[in-house]
């Protein structure tokens, strides 16, 4: 669905991302877990543009490639944009729209759809992320969780092919992260194909296909949960799991 081949991306001296490969198959949840600056949300946003990488590339499964180290024209950059909905930490939404208004944004102003076709189906996926009664509110008057489903909704409504989330509940009280994670489920058993950094392991070990363990801008280790939270092959993986499980 999406192979990611030789990734390389640095800041400055500082190399955090050295020669990343995944390859991500139709529908499946890949979880991103690893120790704070090993280079997660880099990666994430190396996968749709908010990033450039340095080196390799993007090939996805409807032939459209993207190769980094050269010149890239603009309208490359926005497809890759298109290709996925991204979900970050801190919710990003603005703060003067309503949370319906925060959904229709990227359709009607980025995209020019049709404003009818827009608003129905702005509805219908903030009825899906359970806050179909909350359109009219602004974000100050929703809960972080509230605010979180509203993220999700603003980035399903551009019809993205993948879904990327940026450590989604780590802003939220421990009694919104629930609500967050149910929603994400729900996206898994439709069959999304998603990418998704978190520290959430045990939400990891319940809807992981595959978790990959990054440490130092590397892929230490990537398997099903099975292997890389109950029988890691890698030392490093084994101590930062004793650590943080
Ligand atoms: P965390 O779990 O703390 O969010 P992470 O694994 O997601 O960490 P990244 O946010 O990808 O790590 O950051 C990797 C390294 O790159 C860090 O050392 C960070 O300081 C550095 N970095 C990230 N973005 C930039 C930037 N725009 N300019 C310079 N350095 C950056």
């Amino acid at each position: 669905f999406l192979s990611v081949k030789g990734l390389s991306k640095s800041f400055g001296d500082l190399n955090v991302l050295k020669n990343i490969d995944i390859a991500i198959d139709e529908g499946n949840i890949i979880t991103i877990i690893g120790p704070s600056g090993s280079g997660k949300t880099t990666l994430l946003r190396c996968l749709n543009g908010l990033e450039i990488p340095d080196q390799g590339r993007l090939v996805f499964h409807d032939g459209f490639e993207v190769e980094f180290g050269q010149t890239l024209k603009k309208k490359q950059l926005m497809e890759l944009s298109r290709k996925s909905g991204m979900v970050f930490q801190s919710y990003n939404l603005f703060p003067h729209k309503s949370a319906l208004q925060n959904v229709t944004e990227g359709p009607l102003f980025v995209q020019k759809r049709n404003k009818l076709e827009v608003l129905q189906l702005a509805e219908s996926i903030l009825k899906k992320v359970g806050l179909a009664d909350k359109k009219d509110l602004y974000p100050h008057q929703l809960s972080g969780g509230q605010q979180q489903r509203v993220g999700i909704a603003r980035a399903l409504a551009i019809e993205p092919e993948l879904m990327l989330f940026d450590e989604p509940t780590s802003a939220l009280d421990p009694e919104l992260v629930g609500d967050v994670l149910k929603v994400m489920k729900d996206l898994a058993k439709e069959g999304w194909t998603m990418v998704i950094v978190t520290h959430e392991l045990r939400f990891a070990e319940e809807v992981a296909d595959t978790i990959i363990f990054m440490d130092q801008g590397q892929i230490v280790e990537q398997g099903p949960p099975s292997q890389v939270l109950r029988n890691p092959t890698q030392e490093r993986t084994s101590q930062f799991i004793q650590r943080v499980m």
